[in-house]
């Protein structure tokens, strides 16, 4: 039976006003399985209404009682794990265990930490040079919060945990390619009763009901996590009203190796940096670039690894890889594939589509890809891929390794191994990337700043700067003459 998802809008569930409807496949299979509101401004202007009146109590809840209602969505999700990851592993075509073990529980921990956060929000105070100075951070109003496919639910939670923790009321807007989690979750804040207009979700289109949240006068700002040319016009949008917005977008991330690095861990982290999510997260390092006297070793022992990654049903617990998104995310990156060849580039391992027998015959599978023997300013290696597919780049020196990680458009995030701490701090402080691991890879404390520089975004999320982003900073100076 096709299920059919709804809109979470004034705390009912709600169709889109024209009642149209869009297909939602399950990548496995390549089969419809759902059908998700095509909503469109109509919907928008609504949600904003709705949140609007829902504005002037929320905002003046005490962030202790915000906090509570946002660890009882938490506590609630929780006990809804297994069916979570279900839907986020048929949704997006991720392997189960992936969503069970790591994404909804960090959807949980988002709106938990976020709690928690509401209730240590502190602002400065100035004094002894122009009389008492004291800061106030205030609720915007109606934001909006707009995410992207690859993690669906977990950047979905990542976004609205601090609109609403700083007492803003949200309209939110999951990718239309993964709309299932963030329905199930408006169905649990119906269920328990969170209150109407504070959250609301908007299903369908991004150039449709996304651009509306964009362009509705009334809504003070745009937290968007997606590709860098939507944000690039989600920015201009924003620049003719002075629309405060936050841009996480693409990258095309360096692992750099060296060859001291301790090899404790640096194959099975290497492989899933390169191909955990087959490729899929913003923070995948899809550029290996290796010191020339450790070339040889790393790149056998990576693709003999590479080669036993099983790719196939993602509900199959022997398989370490599912399937790609979307049909036109497949032809993507399989197009991709095919400019590394035509550029020069020699395929180590992959470079093809997968059909695995059964069930999943008719799913968008590629197999893990090591391709080697192209410069830092081929297509292959300046453009974002987002697909199971992995370069490699020999270097002589630390100077060459730099210039290397730093040719492309993009700063989102590296990775370094070495054993060498001084020279690790030195790269950190010269590589173009918001974010540098050492020796390791998507470790994440909450309270970090995220974010990218360059091509790879505007302003930065977690912990503080998120409950920044979400308020208006006012200064109120007292005469104490
Ligand atoms: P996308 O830009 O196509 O879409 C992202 C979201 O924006 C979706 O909800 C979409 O419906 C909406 N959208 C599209 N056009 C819009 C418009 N004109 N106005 C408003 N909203 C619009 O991105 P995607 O394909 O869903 O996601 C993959 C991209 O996201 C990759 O480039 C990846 O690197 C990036 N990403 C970045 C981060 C990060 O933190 N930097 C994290 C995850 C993904």
């Amino acid at each position: 039976m096709t299920l059919r998802l709804s809109q979470l809008i004034g705390g009912q569930a709600r169709p889109a006003l024209s009642e149209a409807w869009l297909d939602v496949h399950e990548p496995a299979t390549g089969t419809r399985y759902a059908l998700c509101p095509d909503a469109d401004g109509e919907d928008v202007a609504a949600a904003f209404e709705a949140a609007q009146a829902a504005f002037p109590a929320w905002s003046t809840l005490p962030p202790s009682e915000r906090a509570r209602w946002l660890d009882r969505l938490a506590d609630a999700l929780e006990t809804r794990i297994d069916d979570f990851a279900a839907a986020e592993s048929r949704d997006a075509g991720k392997p189960l265990a992936l969503a069970r073990d790591v994404e909804i529980p960090r959807a949980v921990a988002n709106l938990r930490f976020f709690a928690a956060a509401a209730t240590q929000f502190a602002s400065e105070s100035h004094h002894g040079q122009a009389g008492l100075n004291y800061t106030l951070r205030q609720p915007l109003g109606v934001v909006g919060c707009i995410s992207p496919w690859n993690l669906p639910l977990y950047l979905f939670t990542w976004k609205i945990a601090p609109a609403l923790a700083a007492g803003n009321c949200v309209i939110g807007k999951p990718s239309e390619v993964t709309p299932v989690t963030a329905w199930m979750l408006g169905e649990l804040a119906r269920e328990i009763g969170f209150p109407s207009g504070v959250l609301n979700i908007v299903q369908g289109l991004g150039p449709k009901v996304g651009q509306a949240i964009v362009d509705h006068p009334g809504i003070k700002a745009i937290s968007f996590t997606g590709s860098t040319a939507v944000g690039t016009r989600i920015a201009t949008s924003c620049a003719g009203n002075l629309k405060k917005v936050s841009l996480e977008l693409g990258g095309k991330n360096a692992t750099i190796v060296f060859a001291d690095a301790p090899r404790t861990q640096l194959f099975e982290t290497l492989l899933r940096s390169a191909f955990q999510n087959s490729g899929q997260i913003c923070l995948c390092g899809s550029r290996l670039l290796i010191e020339r006297s450790a070339y040889a070793e790393v790149r056998d022992e990576l693709v003999a690894r590479a080669k036993k990654l099983h790719v196939g049903d993602p509900l199959d617990a022997g398989n370490q890889q599912g399937a790609l998104v979307s049909k036109a995310h497949h032809e993507k990156v399989m197009g991709h594939i095919d400019l590394a060849r035509a550029e020069g580039g020699k395929l180590l391992c992959g470079g093809n589509a997968v059909q695995p027998p059964g069930r999943c015959e008719g799913g968008w599978f590629i197999a893990p890809t090591i391709i080697e023997g192209l410069g830092p300013y081929t297509r292959t290696n300046s453009e974002e891929i987002f697909g199971p597919v992995l370069t490699l780049q020999a270097f002589d020196d630390e100077d060459e390794a730099l210039a290397l990680a730093n040719a492309t458009p993009y700063g989102l995030a590296a990775s370094l191994w070495t054993s060498d701490l001084r020279r690790a701090h030195r790269l950190a402080g010269r590589i173009d990337a918001g974010i540098v691991w050492i020796n390791t890879w998507l470790e994440r404390d909450l309270r970090t700043p995220f974010g990218g520089m360059k091509q790879s975004g505007l302003g930065r999320e977690g912990g503080q700067e998120a409950l920044r982003f979400f308020t208006e900073t006012k200064n109120v100076c007292l005469n104490l003459g």
